[in-house]
């Protein structure tokens, strides 16, 4: 928008510097014209003056000797006059072509004028006097035949020059026409143009501005350019923000709503179900049931131990236990999990179930340097994302854990992957919620807790559907004393 400002402002200011520039050269050059016009009307007067003093002459010369002729002061007189008429033609201002010209004339004159005198004064006999007649006679025709002549030409030069004159008038008076008609104009339209390049955009901006207000998040301005675009850029961000902001607190709200009502009931269910343990323990050593009757109530202890772990987890959500932050090997308490891990998977197989075999590997980098965190949460962590790794390998698969440290932030990054089912599209906004699961007997915990404990203990949690099979899951560390500390 500036700068398109900046350009029609330009470009009307040059407009209007080269429609005056082109007046006033107009200006200049036709009265430049008029003033060389001037000159030659006063050129062409004297010269007329001199055609008539030549031809006074000549005539003088050609009644002499008749009973016409002139006395001879007459003709004295008429010499003098055409002797004066050469020498003001002489004075007149021509240029340097015209001057030698003048001179060539003038001086002619001036043989004339000497022959004249010669034929007027000196006593000669008939015949002489009648050929030097005969030559003064023709040098004066010559002389009244060049004058007339430069009288023709400076005629044409005043007719040439008037019509250039009228011409230059006329294209003045057509440019100051457009000037007095066509500025108004272009003044008018420029306004018009930035009135509606800015009333648009303002007016679009305005209405965002109440629909944001009105709780309309998810209102976008399109259509926007220049530093308007800029403007509506941020504002359409901006609001992106307050969305997430928004969806975020509404999520934690949740959340501690949800721990709230979770750790009520644990409470509320622990206290019977110890009860109805402690009674069938108490069943079970008192009296002596038979056998089908004491498998039910072995059954029964498992379940109640089901409800117990679920009450537990409850618990964990609800209030996690406080982080204990200590310098740790990374890689000693990956490597301590793993081991857990393994012998669960050799348990899982003895004796030999359906599900497929489920091979760990182990991909630890060298060098890791000792990091605060919590080992137990960290453990812990670790082992439900196996387990889950496990749970999406119903046929066997590969399951390994990895650490790295990122080029890019130069943090360090604990992943487990799998090349198990996946994770469809539609759950992923959903797995790190409570009480989301796929699993039949899921409690859909797990990963609630594991996003929990890792923040708690600074760092963040993440995942990604692998290029071929499977899932990775990714713990990002943030706790490395050789790159500081930051909380996400
Ligand atoms: P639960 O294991 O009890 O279902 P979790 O919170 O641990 O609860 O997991 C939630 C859901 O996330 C699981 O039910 C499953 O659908 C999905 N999930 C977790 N880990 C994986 C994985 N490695 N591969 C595929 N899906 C997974």
């Amino acid at each position: 928008m500036k700068k398109k400002l900046i350009v029609v402002l330009i470009a009307l200011s040059a407009a209007s510097v080269l429609l005056s520039g082109f007046a006033i050269v107009s200006v200049q050059r036709s009265v430049e014209n008029l003033y060389y016009l001037i000159q030659l009307h006063q050129a062409a007067g004297l010269r007329e003056i001199l055609l008539a003093r030549l031809e006074g002459v000549q005539e003088d010369l050609t009644l002499k000797g008749t009973r016409f002729a002139r006395n001879l002061d007459a003709l004295v007189s008429h010499a003098s006059e055409m002797s004066v008429a050469l020498d003001t033609c002489l004075t007149c201002h021509h240029s340097e072509q015209v001057q030698v010209r003048l001179q060539t004339l003038h001086d002619k004159g001036e043989t004339f004028k000497l022959a004249l005198s010669r034929i007027n004064t000196v006593k000669i006999n008939a015949t002489m006097l009648r050929e030097d007649k005969d030559k003064v006679f023709h040098l004066g025709e010559e002389l009244i035949e060049e004058v007339d002549g430069m009288v023709i030409t400076t005629n044409r030069k005043m007719m040439k020059l008037t019509r250039e004159t009228f011409d230059r008038v006329n294209r003045f008076r057509v440019v100051l026409f457009l000037l007095v008609i066509l500025a108004p104009m272009m003044v008018i339209g420029v306004a018009v143009w930035i009135f509606v390049s800015f009333t648009k955009p303002v007016s679009s901006l305005l209405k965002a501005t109440s629909r944001l207000k009105e709780g309309d998040l998810d209102y976008r301005i399109e259509g926007l350019k220049d530093e308007f675009g800029e403007l509506a850029g941020s504002f359409n961000e901006m609001s992106g923000s307050l969305k997430e902001l928004i969806a975020s607190r509404a999520h934690t709200e949740q959340m501690a709503l949800m721990g709230e009502m979770a750790s009520r009931l644990a409470h509320e269910v622990k206290n019977p179900i110890t009860g109805i343990k402690l009674s069938i323990q108490v069943v079970l050593d008192e009296i002596d049931l038979d056998e089908e009757h004491s498998d039910l109530l072995m059954k029964t202890l498992e379940q109640i131990k089901v409800i117990e772990l679920l009450m537990q987890n409850l618990l964990n959500f609800a209030r996690p236990p406080s982080s204990h932050m200590e310098m740790e090997d990374l890689n000693h308490v990956i490597d301590n999990t793993a081991s857990a891990m393994e012998i669960i998977l050799q348990r899982r197989s003895h004796p030999p179930e359906k599900a497929g075999k489920v091979v760990l590997a182990r991909d630890l980098a060298d060098g890791i340097p000792m990091i605060m965190a919590d080992a137990v949460h960290l453990q812990q962590v670790l082992l439900n994302l196996m387990l889950n790794a496990v749970d999406a390998m119903p046929k066997g698969g590969t399951l390994t854990v990895r650490s790295f440290k990122t080029p890019e932030d130069g943090f360090w990054r604990v992943e487990v992957s799998d090349t198990g089912e996946g994770i469809l599209p539609e759950h992923a906004d959903r797995i790190f919620n409570p009480f989301f699961t796929t699993k039949p007997k899921g409690s859909g915990l797990g990963l609630a807790i594991c996003k929990r404990l890792v923040e708690q203990d600074g760092g963040r949690i993440s995942f990604r559907n692998n290029e071929g099979d499977g899932t990775t899951f990714c713990l990002h560390i943030f706790n490395d004393p050789g790159n500081g500390v930051r909380r996400s």
